[in-house]
This record gives structure tokens, sequence and C-alpha cells, in this order.
């Protein structure tokens, strides 16, 4: 079985690219980013103090369908967990220990026996650290802020400046926490995206997957 790992900052590029890789290569694919944004969600809509870590700790352990309700996130909840609030949220939610404990474990369970693409901050680095494969994958901040606005003007009224302001602040607080943070896994392939394309930056990877002779 092989395991490709995609990390880095936000709006790099990652779950397009992994998605489509996935399913180039006929692999699963695991955006563990929703992950996290959906347990932020769902602290949200029941109206926990998300600085109050104790509390958060205690009802992730006490709620025992949680892993279960991943498999159910559907394309309603997936515009929930893009929301602004939940996009403001997560950084802070994510950087708790037993976050991070509850869902490394969950996604090495998913991982096991299959072929799949993960993406993420720490998936090279802490969850699959013998992952065959691993990427890091960056562009500027001004072109992942331009990307992101592009992908989300029509549901979305944020501004260019206001993306970049939070893309900027998300990457300080996922590069700079104490568990996990987002660093460039050992081995791994770097690719910046700024000058490339969707099927460029694929091509790359199926070079180092498959070989320079990647016909699939
Ligand atoms: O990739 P996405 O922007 O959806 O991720 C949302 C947030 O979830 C990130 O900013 C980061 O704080 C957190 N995250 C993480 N570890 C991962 C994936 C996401 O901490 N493996």
């Amino acid at each position: 079985m092989t395991a490709i790992t995609i990390d880095g900052p936000s709006g790099a590029g990652k779950s397009t690219i992994a998605k489509k890789l996935a399913n180039r290569l006929g692999y699963e694919y695991l955006d563990t980013g929703a992950m996290y944004r959906y347990i932020t969600l769902y602290l949200i809509n029941n109206k926990i103090d998300l600085t109050n870590k104790d509390l958060v700790c205690k009802l992730i352990q006490k709620n025992g369908t949680l892993k279960d309700e991943f498999k159910l996130l559907d394309s309603e909840t997936n515009m929930d967990i893009r929301s602004k609030q939940v996009t403001r949220n997560v950084s802070l939610v994510s950087s708790y220990d037993c976050v991070r404990t509850f869902l490394v474990e969950l996604q090495r369970e998913i991982s096991d026996n299959t072929d799949i693409v993960l993406d993420g901050r720490d998936i090279g680095s802490v969850v699959l650290p013998n992952a065959e494969f691993k990427f890091y994958l960056t562009a500027s901040e001004q072109e992942r802020a331009r990307r992101r606005h592009l992908q989300y003007k029509d549901s979305s009224s944020d501004t260019y400046e206001e993306i970049l302001k939070d893309i900027i602040r998300r990457d300080a607080y996922d590069m700079n926490r104490e568990i996990s943070p987002l660093v460039i896994p050992k081995n791994a392939t770097i690719i910046d995206s700024t000058d490339l394309t969707i099927k460029e930056t694929i091509d790359k990877m199926l070079g180092c997957i498959l070989g320079e002779n990647n016909a699939i």
C-alpha cells in the first residue's frame, strides 16, 4: 500500500492537487484540514468557549460518535466548514494536543491498508513519517491569497486584502504552535507552485512518483 503526503501553508492548492492526484492514481483522498474544520464547527454549534481548552478536550473525549460523523460530511457541511467563523477559529482549535491526538489516530486508521493521498500540515512529519512519497507544496503569500479570492468570490464577500491578512495570520499560527507545527517534513520534495499551473504541479509530482516516463 502506498501513502502520498502533501503538506504546506494555507491556500497553496494542496486540496485541489491532492484530489486530482488521487483521482489520477486511483487512490483514496483524505482532506485532514476538513477534519479540524469539522471539530471547530461542532464546537461553535454547541456554543463552546473555544479558548477553554479543558472543556474542548472533555467534549471530544466524551463524544463517542464524532469519529463516525466524519464519514457523513456532505456538501452542505462542506460549505459550513469553509465559513469565515470556522476559518477564523480553526487554528486555535487545532493547536490543542487532545484535538491533534484524536485526529492523528483517526487519520492513521483511515490510511491503514489503503493507497491514499493525504493533505494537511503535519502529515509527512507526524501522521505518516514513513510515507512512500512526501511533498511540501508552497507558493508566495500573494499568489495564495489571489487563488483563494478567486475560488470563493461567488460565495464570499471577503476582499483580497482580508484573505491575504488571514493567510499570513494562519501561517504564523500553524508554523509557531508548540505541537506539530507546520514544517518541511524530512525527505519531502519541495514544490513552489507560484508560477506553475495545476497540471504542471501534478506532472512534477507524478514525475517523482512514477519516474520521468509517467505514462498512466
Ligand atoms: O487545509 P485547511 O486550510 O482546510 O486547514 C484548516 C486548518 O486546520 C489549518 O489552518 C490548520 O490550523 C489546521 N490543520 C492542522 N493540521 C492538519 C490540517 C489542518 O493543524 N493536518
